[in-house]
Formats: structure tokens, sequence, C-alpha cells
């Protein structure tokens, strides 16, 4: 059964990803209700309805519920157990959040996926992070399971005396340790799983990252990536078979050598599916918004040669008259006020 136009979609978290969800959704005639614990979040200036509330507040989960006709969200840091309130209504389900907010279940579900993924170990403590390095070589990145984002709680352990200061380093939480890889680039996967099983899949897109923060997302992603995209699409499939997953889905992957490797899965729309607002038939915020209301999914290939998206990061919003002054420059931003070093608060997307 389908949601037709007008029905209320609920977005968990109002970040600059609800927001451009809301912006699509209204374009289609839906109307979105953000719930989220901060005051002015930037999703909700562009959405009709607006709860501030903590995501583990089960009477505001419940109230919410009962507003929404379907009830999506925008990141995967949010307690699972309240959400059980939500019932059916919430797409993708909390297995999909389950699995992608913790590190170790997310490594144990790609391998019982079949998918290959770094060498891994589960560390709780400076013992396993030395008996990590013995068994999966010099260096290991430590990653901690929870909360992590853009780099955050991660450190590089190159020898056992750095133990301690690593685990110190992450705020001394579970975590797993993995083997570094050698790749030649970094790519993701975004496709979409409607709720009878069917997907469709963006181009693949190769991503840069500086210090840990996603810099530019370029399309076509060339040729040693597109290489690939049948195995990298083939593992995101059963990525989204096996959680049954319905909306978008990412897959990060590093292009080894030896082929992909999955990174991590975010159960969401990503930073780097940005460039499809312009660059796709289809955006990824509205290709979400099909899959969770039992619509067609859209037609996912690029409308030009190609794409490229430069994330806006700090003090580089000082340059948007610059942006707007330039010819086929589309400027995005999240108008969300302090531009402290590392925040994203816009991006700019250029076709070819
Ligand atoms: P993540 O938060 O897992 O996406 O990691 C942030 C960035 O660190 C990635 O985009 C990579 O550039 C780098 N990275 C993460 N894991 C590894 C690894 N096992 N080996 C080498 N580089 C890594």
């Amino acid at each position: 059964m389908s949601l037709p136009p007008g029905s209320t979609i609920g977005i968990l978290g109002g970040g600059q990803l609800g927001r451009m969800m809301a912006l699509a959704a209204a374009r289609l005639g839906y109307k979105c209700h953000i719930l989220d614990p901060h005051e002015f979040p930037c999703a909700a200036e562009v959405s009709a309805h607006f709860t501030r509330a903590k995501f583990d507040d089960e009477r505001a989960l419940q109230r919410f519920a009962a507003d929404c006709d379907v009830v999506t969200y925008e990141f995967e840091n949010i307690p699972v157990a309240p959400l059980a309130v939500l019932g059916d209504k919430l797409m993708p389900g909390r297995r999909s959040l389950e699995v992608a907010q913790d590190r170790g279940f997310e490594k144990r579900f790609l391998e019982s996926c079949g998918v290959p993924v770094a060498p891994w170990r589960e560390v709780d403590g400076e013992a396993d992070i030395i008996a990590a390095l013995e068994a999966l070589g010099s260096p290991i990145l430590l990653k901690s399971r929870r909360y992590g984002y853009d780099g955050k709680g991660q450190a590089w352990v190159h020898r056992p005396q750095e133990a301690a200061s690593a685990w110190e380093a992450i705020g001394r939480q579970p975590a797993v340790a993995e083997a570094k890889m050698s790749f030649e680039a970094e790519f993701s996967a975004v496709l979409a799983r409607g709720r009878s099983g069917e997907t469709a899949a963006f181009p693949l897109t190769r991503n840069h990252h500086e210090g840990g923060i996603l810099r530019t997302s370029t399309v076509p992603a060339g040729p040693e990536i597109d290489a690939m995209a049948g195995q990298a699409i083939a593992a995101a499939k059963a990525i989204e078979d096996a959680l049954d997953h319905v909306g978008v889905l990412t897959v990060e992957f590093f292009a080894c050598a030896d082929g992909p490797i999955v990174n991590e899965i975010a159960p969401r729309v990503h930073n780097s599916g940005h460039w499809t607002i312009e660059g796709a038939h289809t955006s990824q915020f509205e290709q979400h918004l099909r899959a969770i209301l039992g619509l067609p999914l859209g037609e996912p290939s690029l409308v030009a040669e190609g794409a490229a998206m430069e994330n806006l990061i700090g003090p580089d919003v000082d340059r948007w008259a610059a942006y707007l002054a330039e010819p086929g420059a589309h400027l995005h931003l999240y108008g969300k006020g302090e531009a402290r070093p590392g925040r994203k608060m816009g991006h700019v997307t250029r076709l070819k």
C-alpha cells in the first residue's frame, strides 16, 4: 500500500540530511515532522512540524508516531529499544539501525553476508590492542564501536607502547581494531530498496577524505572503480536483502588490488550521494522517500556526463558569494549558524 501526497513523514534527526529530505518531500506534496533534541535543528526550518525531544523519550515518540504516517531517520546514533513504540511505521526497520550503529555487530553481520571486510579484532582494553597488533600486523586502526563519525573516536596504533594512549584517545570504550588496508581509492554505493524488495543503485561515487571528513565525491568514479561495480553492487544488494532494508542504504568501500572491501555501511542517505540532487534523474532524498512511501523507485542514472560535489566545511562557507557567481555551480547551504572547524555547512555540485 502506498502513502499518497499529503501524508506526513516523520524524520528522527534534524540535521542537513533531514533538511534535504524535507525539501524533497515538499516538492512531492508531503509534509515532514522532525523529532530532534536540539533547539533549532536546520531540518525543522523547512518542515511543517517539529517536536523537540530526546530520541529515547517514549511518550514523545508515541505522540510523534500518532502524527506521522511513516517514520524514518537521518542518522544512526539513536537508541534502538525505545523505537519499538513506532511499530511498523519505522522504515528502514530497527535491525538496519542496530547493525550500523555498532562496528562490532556491523563487521560480524557483513561477514555473515559473505562480504569482504578488513581483518579485525574486538577490543575491550589495552591487552586486546596489543594482541590485535600481533595478530593483524602494524599499524592497526582503533575505532570505537559506537558514536564514531567523520573520523572521530579513532586512533592509529603502531607499537605496543602506544596501546595505553590510543585506548585513552578513543575514550576507553569498546572498540574494534582493523588492519591498515592499502587501497587505490575510496568509493561508495548508494542504493535504494523498495517495500517489495526491488532495488535501484546510483552510479558508484569516488570519495576523497581529508582528516577523516569527506571532501569531494565524483561521478563517474573512474575505470578502476567502475570495473568493481558488479561485485560492489552485488555486495550492497546482499546487505540490503539480509537487513530487509526499506529505503536508501550506503555502503562505503576501499578499492583494493584484489577487489572491493567494505569499510562501513550507513542505513540512510549519505553525504556521498548529494551530487544526485542535480546530477541524477532522481535524487537520493526523493529515492529514499519513494522507497519508504511505497512509490515506484525513480531512475538513478546521471543526467550529465558527470558530477562533482565539494563539501563546504567550517569557514569554507564564507566563500558562498563566489560560488553563487560561478556559472553552473549549484550551492547548498544548510543554515547551520556557527561555522566551527570540521562542521559541514553546505556543499557545491558541478555537472560536467
Ligand atoms: P571511517 O570512519 O571508518 O569511515 O574511517 C574514516 C577514514 O579513515 C576512511 O575513509 C579511510 O580513509 C580511513 N580508514 C578507515 N579504516 C581504514 C583501514 N582499515 N585502513 C586504512 N584506512 C582506513
